[in-house]
C-alpha cells in the first residue's frame, strides 16, 4: 500500500478531458497525485447526443458526489416508437425495455452535462491545458519526456491516454488504429435538426433492411431533435474514416446516397443533415488491445476499449475503467505493477460489455428483411411483457472500496 507522501510527487499527464479523462483527474487527485491535463480542444466540449450511466458505473459517479446533479439532468424519455418502410407503426415499447436499464437507478444524460458535471469536480484542482496534444513521448527509467504540439516539453512519472476512439496517444506510442480496431459493420452520421414532427421526449426509429433513421427528443416540442442516420457498410468506408480524407462533404455525400428513395420522413432529415452545422460521422466499431499499457503509458475509455454506441456501454466502461486505474495506482507503488493490476481487475468486465454486439447489441439495426421481421415479433413481444430484465453485464463488476487518501 502506498501512503499520500508517495503519491504527492507521482505527476501524472492525461490526454484527453471528456469523461475518462476528468474522472481519473478527480480519482487521482483525490489520492494525492499531481495532475495534468491536456485536451486538444478550447474548452470541455457541450452539448451531444444522449448517453447512458449504467450499473457498476453508477457506482464511480456517486463516489464522486455528482449524482444528485446527474439525477436532476436525467432525460426522462416516455417512449420508442418503431416505424416500419411507410412509417406506420410496428410497435412502442418504454426506453428501459430496449436498452436494458434499470428503472430508476440508471441515467441517460446529454453527453455535455456528464462531461461538465465531471470536469466540475476537478477543474479548480487540478491543471488543465486546453488546445494542445501529446505529439511525442520519450520513456526512461525517471519518468516520460512529453513534446506537447505546441512544442513544450515536460517531464512526467506515467502518462495515461483518455483520448477516445481514435486516440493520437496511442498512434505515438503504438501506431496506426487499425491493429485494434473491430469494424462492425455500420456507418452513421448524428447531428441535430429543427423539431419537424413537435417530438416531446420520446424517441422514433425508421427500419428498412440495413437502414436505420432514428429522430431523438430529448426535450420538449419547441426543442431541436437529435437525428441519427446508421447504415450497413460491409465493407469499411476507409477513404470516410482516414484521417486525411474525413471531408464532411465525402461524408454527406455517401449518407445522402445511402438513403436515396426512403420513406417517411427520411428526405427530410437527410437535407436536415445538409444544413447541421454539428454534423459527427463515423464508423461503429471497437477497440481491442491486447494490452493497455506500455511502460510508463496506459490507456483508459474509449481509447483502451470502445465497445461502440451498439452497446450503449462506451461511458461506463470510461468511468468504471478510469476509477480503477486511479485506485491501482494509488494502492501499487510502482507503474508496472498498478498498470497489470488495473488490467487484471477490470478486463473481464470490459469483454463482458464488449461481447454485448455479438449477443444481439445491434440487434435493433437488421440488415436484411428476415433479420428486421424477427426484430419487430421480438419488439412486438416486449409490448406483452413490459417486465425489463436488467443486463447482467452492466453490473458485472463490484466496485472496491477507494483507496484510503491518508
Ligand atoms: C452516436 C453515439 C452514441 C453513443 N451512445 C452511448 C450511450 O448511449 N451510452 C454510452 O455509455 N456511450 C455511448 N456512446 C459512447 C460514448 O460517447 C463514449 O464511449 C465515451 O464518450 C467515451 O469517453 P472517453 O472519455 O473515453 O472518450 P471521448 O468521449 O471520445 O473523449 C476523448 C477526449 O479526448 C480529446 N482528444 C482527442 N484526441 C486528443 C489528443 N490527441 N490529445 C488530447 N485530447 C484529445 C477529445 O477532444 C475528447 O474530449 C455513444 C457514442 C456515439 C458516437
Amino acid at each position: 500500500m502506498t501512503s499520500r507522501s508517495d503519491t504527492a510527487h507521482r505527476k501524472v499527464l492525461i490526454a484527453g478531458a471528456s469523461i475518462a479523462g476528468p474522472t481519473l483527474a478527480y480519482w487521482l487527485h483525490r489520492y494525492g497525485f499531481a495532475v495534468t491535463v491536456v485536451e486538444k480542444a478550447h474548452a470541455p466540449r457541450g452539448g451531444g447526443y444522449p448517453i447512458d450511466v449504467r450499473g457498476t458505473a453508477i457506482e464511480v459517479v456517486r463516489g464522486m458526489g455528482v449524482l444528485p446533479r446527474l439525477r436532476a439532468a436525467q432525460i426522462d424519455t416516455a417512449r420508442f416508437t418503431f416505424l416500419d418502410a411507410d412509417g406506420a407503426e410496428v410497435a412502442t415499447l418504454h426506453p428501459h425495455a430496449v436498452a436494458g436499464s434499470v428503472e430508476g437507478q440508471d441515467l441517460e444524460v446529454a453527453r455535455g452535462d456528464l462531461t461538465a458535471a465531471l470536469y466540475g469536480t476537478v477543474r479548480d484542482d487540478v491543471e488543465f491545458v486546453f488546445d494542445d496534444s501529446i505529439d511525442r513521448l520519450d520513456q526512461h527509467g525517471n519518468g516520460v519526456d512529453v513534446t506537447f504540439r505546441s512544442g513544450k516539453q515536460r517531464t512526467f512519472d506515467a502518462v495515461v491516454g483518455a483520448d477516445g476512439m481514435h486516440s493520437g496517444t496511442r498512434k505515438v506510442l503504438f501506431g496506426p488504429e487499425e491493429q485494434f480496431h473491430r469494424y462492425l459493420g455500420y456507418a452513421f452520421a448524428v447531428f441535430t435538426m429543427p423539431n419537424i414532427l413537435g417530438l416531446s421526449r420520446e424517441l422514433m426509429m425508421w427500419n428498412t433492411p440495413g437502414r436505420a433513421a432514428a429522430l431523438y427528443a430529448t426535450g420538449d416540442a419547441t426543442d431541436d431533435l437529435h437525428a441519427f442516420l446508421n447504415f450497413h457498410q460491409p465493407e469499411q468506408p476507409l477513404d470516410v474514416v482516414r484521417e486525411s480524407l474525413r471531408d464532411p462533404g465525402v461524408q454527406r455525400d455517401l449518407v445522402a446516397r445511402t438513403y436515396t428513395g426512403a420513406g417517411w420522413e427520411v428526405a427530410s432529415i437527410v437535407e436536415a443533415m445538409h444544413q447541421a452545422d454539428d454534423l459527427f460521422f463515423d464508423t461503429a466499431g471497437q477497440i481491442r488491445m491486447p494490452g493497455w499499457s506500455s511502460g510508463r503509458v496506459a490507456f483508459v475509455g474509449d481509447a483502451a476499449y470502445a465497445p461502440s454506441f451498439l452497446t450503449g456501454q462506451g461511458s461506463s466502461l470510461a468511468l468504471v475503467g478510469a476509477y480503477m486505474l486511479a485506485r491501482s495506482l494509488a494502492t501499487h507503488g510502482d507503474h508496472v505493477d498498478a498498470f497489470a493490476a488495473y488490467e487484471r481487475d477490470t478486463r473481464e468486465f470490459v469483454t463482458m460489455n464488449q461481447a454485448l454486439v455479438d449477443k444481439g447489441g445491434a440487434r435493433l439495426f437488421p440488415t436484411t428483411a428476415e433479420a428486421l421481421e424477427r426484430r419487430n415479433a421480438m419488439l412486438r413481444e416486449t409490448v406483452a411483457m413490459p417486465a425489463t430484465t436488467p443486463q447482467p453485464a452492466h453490473s458485472a463488476l463490484v466496485l472496491p472500496e477507494p483507496a484510503p487518501t491518508a
